[in-house]
């Protein structure tokens, strides 16, 4: 009796032997109805008929009687119809007598019966007066006893009818209050069965839906998380079973999603140690560049006394706005390999002059959207104080070389130009061969000097407003012959109405005639040099575009690093030592530009820089 199935089953029992019920009810009903409406019919009907049948009879036996007295030529024919009719009135007596059954017409049949032994008396008086032949004499009899007896015999027998016929009509209104009796009788049946019928399925509803609900109710919960809900069990059958199992495996699940959190928890734990530990800053930001985690590195020299910073707007917590403005940047989609490996960043506070080296990685998720950004501030002050130590060196070096170099030099050419006496063949190519190493010691001493001035910070450089088409035209000027020489053509094309720039002149047309430069060493003749200029958003951008052998993937990343020098069969000018694009890159960033190349090797190259324009310049705040 605890399973569902159990109960289900005895519900639709109980329905059924209540449905089986109200059937029988019914059934007895009309068939009460049915023995009523046939009794009426059966003793009233038939003594309606046996009355009728009778009178009948009687009027063919009358009939029969006065044929024979009108002297007929058959007197047996009137004699046969007289007795066939007497036998009919006797039948038909004899059902009145068997279906009356009230008591009140045991009177009249008497009298019928009595009343018709009279006629039959008076009848056969008749008949032996027409058997002697006296016609007329018994013609006369016939109306003087025969026919008295025979009207009252008739009136008897309507007046049975009449009984009966009464008894019928008396019968109806019986009938329609038993039929009445029997329509309530089963109504009300109808009304228990249908109120047990009810009664049955709220029984069922509260046994069987309303704990399903509930289960079903608390397992969403369960789903949406709440681990720690319970199912109430309610009941000992299927359902409270499942509701029991349902309780262990949440359990189960709960104990699980602990042992899981607390891995989660230590592994966390263990990264951010691991970060917390290294010397380099870490940020992170989320995909709303609210910050996820923070190192100490971090929040003591950017976020002193922030507190608690996770979850925060980036911008809120770190002081310095540099470091706001690189995050931001990369979380533009847009952004070029190139502003994402910004340069250094300098920090000064009370413990002296940092330097860091910022990498930006943009961390997208298995779909390929961006999960957030993480920033690793490297500490590169020790290097860099080794860079400038180096760089100070070196200038130093290359400051003290350029005058043993230009004595060299005039002494090369001295004995060059045989002023001091004439050179055989041999003596002239060691000339030549010094002469050329002596140009190439002069240019490097040169460059490394530029170089080391650039990154110490040491260069004077002049700030003045140029003019672009003037400074493209100063830095080619010099470099027309080698064109002619070689065979190639130039072209400059410069926007009209170009802003004017602010910075050093000779610096700028260095790094133009460096480029150009390089463009006719790795151009074939016929090939054609472009130089352009024109207006870009907020700065001026300059391109030397050129149709030449141009340089390969792997090697674009590094040809502005110094002392990379890319070999190529065409290389064959003296005094190449791979400084001439760091220091045009230098150059640039000194004026918060930026350098860059675009190039496929057999396609020629583009080597494009552009300059900020101060603001009021055609640049907008
Ligand atoms: P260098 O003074 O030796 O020319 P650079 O720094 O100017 O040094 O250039 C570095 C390398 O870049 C060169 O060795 C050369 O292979 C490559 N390079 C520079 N400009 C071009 C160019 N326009 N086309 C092809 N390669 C170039």
């Amino acid at each position: 009796m605890n399973t569902i199935r159990a109960k289900i089953i005895l519900t639709f029992t109980c329905l059924m032997l209540l449905s089986l019920a109200a059937g029988f009810w019914s059934i007895y009903n009309f068939y009460g109805l049915g023995t009523k409406v046939n009794n009426i019919l059966r003793d009233n009907y038939q003594s309606v008929l046996a009355a009728e049948n009778m009178m009948k009879s009687l009027e063919r036996q009358d009939i029969a009687l006065l044929d024979a007295s009108e002297g007929e030529a058959d007197p047996r024919a009137s004699g046969g119809k007289f007795w066939e009719n007497r036998d009919l009135f006797f039948y038909w007596y004899n059902e009145a007598v068997r279906s009356v059954s009230m008591p009140a017409q045991e009177p009249l049949r008497d009298s019928i019966r009595t009343a018709y032994g009279l006629y039959a008396v008076t009848a056969d008086s008749m008949r032996a007066r027409l058997d002697q032949g006296a016609f007329l004499e018994a013609k006369q009899y016939y109306y003087d006893a025969v026919r008295p007896v025979s009207d009252r015999l008739r009136n008897l027998c309507l007046r049975l009818f009449e009984i009966n016929q009464a008894a019928m009509y008396d019968a109806m209104p019986r009938t329609h209050a038993f039929a009445n009796q029997a329509a309530y009788g089963m109504m009300v049946s109808s009304v228990i069965a249908l109120g047990l019928s009810v009664i049955a399925m709220l029984w069922l509803t509260r046994v069987f839906i309303t704990p399903a609900e509930q289960l079903t109710e608390r397992v969403k919960q369960i789903g949406a998380g709440k681990l720690d809900l319970k199912i109430d069990v309610l009941s000992d059958d299927e359902i409270g079973q499942l509701s029991r199992e349902f309780n262990k495996m949440t359990e189960r699940l709960k104990r699980f999603e602990q042992i899981n959190i607390e891995k989660i928890l230590s592994e966390k734990r263990k990264s951010e140690a691991i970060v917390d530990n290294i010397s380099d800053g870490v940020i992170m930001t989320d995909a709303r560049m609210r910050i996820l985690h923070l190192n100490p590195v971090v929040t003591d020299l950017f976020a002193p006394g922030a507190g608690d910073a996770a979850g925060r707007p980036l911008a809120d917590v770190i002081r310095d706005e540099r470091i706001v403005r690189l995050v931001r940047a990369c979380y533009q989609e847009n952004i070029s390999p190139e502003e994402s490996r910004p340069g250094f960043l300098e920090f000064e506070n009370e413990g002296g002059l940092y330097s860091f080296k910022p990498r930006l990685t943009r961390i997208v998720d298995s779909e390929g959207s961006l999960f957030g950004v993480l920033l690793v501030l490297q500490d590169v002050t020790q290097f860099r104080e080794l860079d400038r130590m180096k760089s100070d060196f070196i200038a130093t070096l290359s400051h003290e070389f350029r005058t043993p170099l230009t004595s060299i030099n005039m002494t090369v050419d001295i004995l060059n130009q045989g002023i001091l006496g004439p050179l055989n063949g041999r003596q002239k190519e060691l000339i030549d061969s010094a002469k050329e190493d002596c140009f190439r010691l002069t240019k490097l001493a040169r460059e490394l000097l530029q170089l080391s001035k650039l990154e110490s910070g040491k260069l004077q450089v002049k700030n003045e407003e140029l003019d672009v088409q003037g400074v493209i035209q100063f830095s080619i000027r010099p470099l027309q012959l080698q064109f002619a020489e070689k065979g190639l053509r130039l072209q400059i094309e410069v926007e009209p109405g170009l802003p004017r720039i602010v910075a050093d002149e000779q610096q700028i047309s260095w790094v133009i005639s460096n480029l150009v430069t390089n463009a006719l060493k790795h151009t074939d003749s016929g090939g054609t040099i472009t130089v352009r200029a024109r207006h870009d958003v907020n700065a001026v951008l300059i391109e030397v575009e050129d149709t030449g052998h141009g340089i390969a993937p792997e090697h674009l990343a590094k040809i502005f690093d110094k002392f990379v020098q890319i070999k190529h069969v065409s290389d064959a000018t003296p005094g190449s030592v791979g400084l001439g694009l760091a220091i045009a890159k230098e150059i640039v960033e000194l004026y918060g530009g930026r350098i860059w190349v675009q190039s496929a090797p057999g396609k020629g190259s583009t080597f494009s820089f552009m300059l900020p324009l101060p603001v009021g310049m055609g640049a907008t705040a």
